[in-house]
């Protein structure tokens, strides 16, 4: 489960060994020292988790977390705020802001690990790792293979993306431009008709064990992944 993960933290001792400790687990580390640094970055990137400091120079943590809580384009980020001060009102406060979880210094890489796995399986399921099951077809991230009733089934790198988005996000209604922002990133520029040309793709992959019905067009607005009909 390797994700991106924009560190913000001004101490240059914590932030080499956070950005040594996380290398190593296999995330991709981008750092800045301030909340000036972080909305720069934030500007052109979205990470899938950011680890951010409570005392910074300027912006503090806590007013970075309400502002990015406050943008609907950062909504959906998860946020860990890492702190000195452990009082229980700090925490609230924290977690009032928006913030997803909260970690008191000195903590172990293992905690911290644990608590990224953790956000990113509550924020982002697709990121985990971890196999999905839904009406006999079978997706495993970590092996990249896909089974429809225990048959293999084969897929490009983007339909591949695109179901697994899917799988873990059923029964609700996603239009193009929301499926190109969570599935082609945002760093793309695609047409939105591009999507449709990968949903055709995908429904003729899933035609081999008949799960091609799971994706349904939903007139006027994008589409579905559904077991019912
Ligand atoms: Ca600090």
């Amino acid at each position: 489960m390797a994700a991106n993960i924009l560190l913000v933290e001004d101490e240059p001792g914590i932030q080499e060994l956070l950005k040594l400790n996380l290398g190593q687990a296999g995330h991709q580390v981008t750092a800045a020292e301030d909340a000036e640094g972080a909305l720069l970055y934030l500007k052109t990137t979205l990470p899938d988790v950011i680890l951010l400091d409570w005392m910074l120079p300027g912006m503090s943590g806590l007013d970075l977390c309400r502002r990015l809580r406050a943008d609907k384009r950062y909504q959906p980020v998860p946020i860990i705020m890492l702190t000195a001060r452990g009082e229980e009102q700090d925490r609230v406060n924290g977690l009032d802001t928006g913030a997803d979880d909260y970690i008191t210094k000195p903590f172990s890489p293992r905690e911290l690990m644990s608590r990224i796995r953790a956000v990113l399986r509550r924020r982002a399921p697709q990121m985990t790792g971890e196999p999905v099951e839904v009406a006999g077809l079978r997706l495993d991230p970590t092996s990249h293979r896909v089974t429809g009733n225990g048959k293999p089934l084969e897929f490009g790198p983007t339909e591949f993306r695109l179901l697994h988005f899917f799988m873990t996000h059923p029964e609700r209604v996603y239009s193009r431009a929301q499926l190109l922002d969570q599935v082609w990133g945002d760093d793309v520029f695609v047409e939105e008709r591009t999507v449709d040309v990968h949903i055709r793709r995908l429904r003729l992959s899933l035609e081999g064990s008949g799960h091609d019905r799971l994706i349904q067009t939903v007139r006027g607005s994008g589409y579905r992944f559904s077991v019912q009909q």
